[in-house]
């Protein structure tokens, strides 16, 4: 019989512990690891710091390209899976190749959620995900002194605190609908707008944000409530959300993310899905729930990689660390201080 060929796209914290696993656990299986990223996986909780000059590029990759090779992973970064044919089990490449697999586990994340309301601000709005978003912060960064934050999410927070460390003057837009993926109350919101204008910060809080209008290359005029202000950059943030699009069409049972029981298994034998792309079904609260944070990502990772190689662990969850956002039921792992 020839060797199991194991394919997991995604080289985020879960997509990564899932090739391990499969390598460390079924040494003389193929495991391919695609990533439509560049280089090898990294820490998108370091962005923020890097942002801020403390810590240099190398220091966010988690391992260098050449120890996939040296693990017998083989890493394909820079490619882009586009579609998913589990009857056939097959995958296909955005240049058009197609791949078989045996066992397939999907950990493709997430990205920077935008509101609806504020799509007609989009290419005035920077987002932060991976490292390429991050030197195109430094790269604007360098070039202007005033920022407005929109949002409010944990990511928000982090890269005020890295703002405030390079010393530039920040404007904040605190929105109800950002502080995904905390519950949002009135309290916590209060505490955050005090927070952030004790450490002197501009803070907007039960304002809307009436109007943005590109000045210059270098100049967006905002307007809220009745301020209007000039800022060189505008960062949105808006908490994470599956970035699943490109399974349209697959026939995978998809809804704010891929579905999936309380093992991972996406309902197709042999197929998985794991980290903040999972929408993972919990049999005590009859209910869905999806995860963000690192160390959830790289527990289910690993989790996801057991299952399919023939373990029926259910992915661990206390009930009571679940809590609901806007009627989806949360797991974070997230850490942070501010
Ligand atoms: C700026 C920032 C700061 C954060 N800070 C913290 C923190 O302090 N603490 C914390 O716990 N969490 C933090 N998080 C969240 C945490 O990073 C995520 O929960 C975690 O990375 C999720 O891991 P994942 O493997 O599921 O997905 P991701 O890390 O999103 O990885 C997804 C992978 O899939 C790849 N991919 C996606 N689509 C495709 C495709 N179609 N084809 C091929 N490859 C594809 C991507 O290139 C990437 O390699 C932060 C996130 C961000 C963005």
């Amino acid at each position: 019989m020839s060797e199991e060929h194991f394919v997991v796209i995604g080289n985020g914290p879960a997509g990564n512990q899932a090739a391990l696993t499969l390598k460390e656990k079924a040494p003389e299986s193929r495991v391919t690891l695609i990533s439509r990223d560049q280089e090898g996986s990294y820490k998108p909780c370091f962005l923020p710091d890097y942002i801020a000059g403390k810590i240099t590029e190398d220091q966010i990759y988690l391992s260098s390209l050449s120890s996939y090779g040296e693990k017998g992973i083989k890493l394909r970064s820079g490619q882009e899976v586009v579609d998913v044919n589990p009857g056939r089990r097959e995958i296909v490449l955005d240049h058009k190749e197609v791949l078989r697999f045996d066992g397939l586990i999907i950990a493709v994340g997430a990205r920077a959620r935008i509101p609806e309301p504020l799509l007609i601000f989009r290419d005035l709005m920077m987002t932060l995900k991976t490292p390429e978003d991050a030197k195109a912060w430094i790269e604007k960064l360098s070039q202007v002194e005033r920022v407005l934050i929109i949002g409010g999410d944990l990511t928000s927070l982090t890269v005020t605190k890295a703002l405030i460390a390079l010393k530039k003057e920040v404007y904040f837009i605190l929105d109800e609908n950002a502080f995904w993926p905390l519950r949002c109350d009135e309290k916590m919101f209060g505490d955050v707008a005090q927070r952030l204008s004790g450490a002197g910060v501009k803070t907007f809080y039960n304002c809307k944000l009436q109007g943005m209008a590109q000045l210059s290359e270098h100049a967006v005029e905002v307007r809220v409530g009745e301020d209007i202000f000039e800022v060189g950059l505008v960062g949105a943030f808006f908490g994470l959300a599956p970035d699943i699009r490109f399974l349209a069409r697959s026939g995978l049972p998809l809804d704010r993310g891929l579905l999936v029981n309380e093992t991972l298994n996406t309902g197709f034998e042999g197929i998985y899905a794991t980290g903040d792309c999972a929408q993972v079904f919990h049999p005590e609260i009859r209910d869905y729930w999806v995860s963000i944070g690192h160390d959830n990502a790289k527990a289910m990772g690993r989790t996801a990689a057991l299952n399919l190689l023939g373990e029926r662990r259910p992915v661990d969850v206390a009930t009571e660390s679940l809590f609901d956002v806007q009627g989806i039921k949360v797991n974070t792992s997230w850490w942070m201080e501010f």
